[in-house]
């Protein structure tokens, strides 16, 4: 038996609903919702609808349900009141749940690899890696996302370097499974970020490296000029460091005339009581920690170090469909303009202002040879910016402000790609048309993987960019 569901599930930020009517999985059809505790209870359950002639119109895989995007799909509002709008599909879905797969399978500590079941989020990996001494080498700002989700999307870590990739670039294997419930492993690294159309990835092989721990400091800057420094001539001298991990640049939007800037610097810290922090940064204070509020200066286990603390959790968002996220990415050798046309556009009203309460925050991601990532290395890219938003108000107030931001970015001729699991205004199929070459090898493969073209929404985004 199936546990007990509520009506609807609906994801990080409320506002995209799928129902989850309780269905054995005998009785399962198109409208239904599976957990499966395993992956031959999921390959029982499709084998069996598959032999009784039962074909939802799209299957449709939910991880940590984090994301504010399904690209894969076509979603539709439910509601013309704005403030409770939620998104649904258009057409019956059969909902695949793996949140209940969340295990461990095997770690081979003399390979340093770890094959865990795709519903197991980031954050119990890293704490059961480290009862072995493991860990994961790199994790997003919301560890509660899960391995095989955040693949989903592309999803990057913190960083410069290396460390800053899309976290399938860690993975050696994926084990998907079909609408027929054929199951199949996936070693081309060109596939990782499968963007839910190849099948349900239900395992996963990821290399690991040994526990480490993090301090992270943070340096404040008066001025916006700091921003370029920094990324020009300060960050490479700290990547040559031994112990250099990270960094994180926050840009006050409030004070338009010098819009000041933090700097967040993770290096490796030798244990947990490593407390030498270095007092300046080209001349800049580090920030005090304020009472009750969440430190910006201290030490850890690197998985407590990673998240971005000042980033809302589940339990935190205001109420539903009043928080989202939306990301861009710029070629690096183009930081500099894209921040400046961002500003120029940003300081015009009061808009961005309390649209983004916590700033305009730069990361730095490394390019992948991923086929579908956002920051994949086509265009001879090394070094992404990211542009990572934080934003509150209504979807369209939001959808208002990503626009100016597209217009802007393409008014001053910086090309862009946005996050797949995040919002963008222009649509993510056309947002992301630089990759359309190699969209076309994506479609190849996920159609010989997914012969049923059960994973993928004809009417979606994606299928516009995977058919183009
Ligand atoms: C607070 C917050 C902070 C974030 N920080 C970052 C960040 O630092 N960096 C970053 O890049 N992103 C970040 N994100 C975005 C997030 O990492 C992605 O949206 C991620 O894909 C969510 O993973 P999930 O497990 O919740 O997957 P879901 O949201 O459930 O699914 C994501 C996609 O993958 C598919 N999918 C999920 N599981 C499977 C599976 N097992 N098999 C096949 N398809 C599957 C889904 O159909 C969907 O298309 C953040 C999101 C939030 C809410």
């Amino acid at each position: 038996m199936l546990p007990a569901m509520p009506d609807r599930e609906t994801n990080f930020n409320g506002t995209i609903a799928f129902d989850t009517p309780s269905s054995s999985p005998a009785a399962a059809g198109a409208g239904s919702y599976l957990r499966p505790a395993s992956r031959d209870e999921l390959v029982d359950a499709l084998k069996d609808m598959s032999d009784r002639g039962v074909r939802p119109a799209t299957i449709v895989v939910v991880g940590g349900f984090s994301s504010f995007e399904f690209p894969q799909l076509s979603l539709a509002d439910e509601n013309s009141d704005e403030a409770l709008s939620l998104r649904g599909p258009t057409s019956p879905h059969l909902v695949v749940d793996v949140s209940a797969m969340n295990r461990i399978l095997h770690v081979d500590k003399q390979s340093l690899t770890v094959t865990v079941e795709a519903g197991i989020t980031y954050w119990d990996l890293a704490n059961q890696l480290r009862e072995k001494g493991l860990a994961v080498e790199n994790l997003s700002a919301y560890p509660e996302v899960t391995v095989g989700g955040a693949s989903g999307t592309g999803t990057h870590g913190s960083g410069h370097a290396f460390h800053g990739k899309n976290l399938a670039d860690q993975f050696i294997a994926l084990e998907v499974v079909n609408a027929r419930g054929d199951v199949q492993r996936v070693v081309d690294p060109r596939l990782f970020t499968h963007l839910g159309v190849l099948g349900v990835v239900t395992a996963v092989t990821l290399r690991c490296i040994p526990m480490f721990f993090l301090k992270q400091t943070c340096y404040e800057f008066a001025d916006l000029d700091a921003f370029d420094s920094l990324r020009i001539g300060a960050f490479r001298a700290l990547a040559e460091t031994d112990d250099f991990y990270s960094t994180m640049i926050r840009i006050d939007l409030v004070d338009t005339t010098h819009h000041p800037v933090r700097c967040y610097i993770r290096t490796v810290a030798t244990d947990e009581d490593d407390r030498a922090f270095q007092p300046t940064f080209l001349g800049a204070p580090l920030v005090d920690n304020i009472d009750g509020e969440e430190p910006s200066v201290f030490t850890g286990a690197y998985y407590d170090v990673l998240p971005d603390h000042t980033t809302a959790s589940r339990v935190q968002v205001p109420a539903p469909g009043t928080y989202h996220q939306a990301e861009y990415f710029v070629d690096n050798r183009l930081a500099s303009q894209a921040v400046h046309a961002f500003l120029r556009e940003a300081d015009k009203d009061d808009r961005f202002i309390t649209a983004l309460p916590t700033g305009l925050k730069c990361r730095f991601v490394s390019s992948d040879d991923q086929w579908m990532s956002a920051t994949s290395n086509v265009d001879d890219v090394e070094l992404y910016l990211a542009l990572q938003l934080s934003l509150y108000g209504s979807r369209s107030e939001i959808d208002a402000i990503l626009k100016r931001i597209e217009d802007c970015l393409a008014e001053a001729e910086i090309p862009f790609s946005c996050h797949w699991g995040k919002l963008c205004h222009g649509g993510h199929g056309r947002v992301n048309r630089k990759l359309k070459d190699r969209a076309k090898a994506m479609e190849a493969a996920r159609a010989e993987l997914d012969p049923d073209d059960a994973f993928l929404d004809a009417d979606s985004e994606l299928a516009k960019l995977l058919s183009a």
